[in-house]
């Protein structure tokens, strides 16, 4: 059996005020695209009633699949795991926190015609001061040490072919290096400018320090392995 065209992956961590109106505005958006579709919840093992809201949401929208992780392992576990599960040729991946809007779904999926990775670009980024100054520093470290060109790495709002993502083997923080590992897959990746709203319910998961800190370290784990990465061809065979 041949999966839906397109699977929108969707990391939720204490997210219960957010989630409904998140999926309200997705099924509405891909209905009015006219492609088949399925939307994979990861709930990371939230706190509060994430799971129940999503329960109930399935019955009225059979499109949804939802899964639970038993504790919680941070976004990029979330995202593996829906990763894995999503059957889609096309990939979309967004926060449930409505700071993405699933309108500019149909941008990107419109470059997927011609790029294999699609990623979203916040314009008018509605974070406070200290997180869009930390991220425009963190943007141009890591742009440097990884000798990349990747204007917004925070933004999770991509489309990306299946194909590709099945090679990855993802890491705890390898979530903001997505770009980065799968041009180094072969990838042919773009930005394209997408919208950004505030997030008006629930928490942001992320400090200075968990932020900061952390993408350090990733920064050099992903620089050695650009580095170390193996590239060879065969050139003949007998
Ligand atoms: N998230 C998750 N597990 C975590 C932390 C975050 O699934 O341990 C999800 C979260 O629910 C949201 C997305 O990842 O859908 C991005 O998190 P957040 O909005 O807190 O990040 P920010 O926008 O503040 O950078
Ligand atoms: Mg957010």
């Amino acid at each position: 059996m041949s999966g839906p065209d397109i699977s929108v992956v969707i990391p939720a961590y204490n997210e219960e005020d957010s989630i409904e109106e998140c999926l309200r505005q997705t099924s509405s958006v891909l209905d009015s695209i006219g492609l088949s579709y399925e939307i994979c919840v990861v709930d990371d093992a939230s706190s509060d009633r994430t799971f129940a809201r999503l329960k109930g949401i399935r019955k009225n929208l059979p499109q949804l699949r939802a899964l639970r992780l038993r504790t919680n392992r941070g976004q990029s576990a979330a995202l593996d795991a829906g990763f894995r599960h999503a059957a889609g040729n096309v990939v979309v991946t967004m926060d449930a926190d409505l700071q993405n809007d699933p309108a500019d779904i149909p941008k990107l999926l419109a470059a997927t015609e011609e790029y294999d990775v699609v990623c979203g670009v916040r314009k008018n980024r509605r974070d406070n001061l200290v997180r869009r100054g930390s991220s425009r520093i963190a943007n141009c470290v890591r742009n440097r040490l990884t000798n990349e060109n990747i204007q917004d790495v925070g933004c999770s709002l991509r489309a990306m072919k299946r194909e590709f993502l099945v090679r990855l083997k993802l890491y705890d923080g390898m979530h903001r290096f997505l770009p980065t590992l799968l041009k180094m897959e072969g990838a042919k990746v773009t930005e394209i400018p997408v919208n950004h709203r505030p997030r008006r319910r629930g928490k942001t998961k992320y400090n200075i320090r968990n932020r900061l800190f952390r993408g350090v370290r990733d920064l050099i784990a992903v620089r050695w392995m650009r580095r170390r990465w193996i590239r060879y061809e065969v050139e003949e065979e007998i």
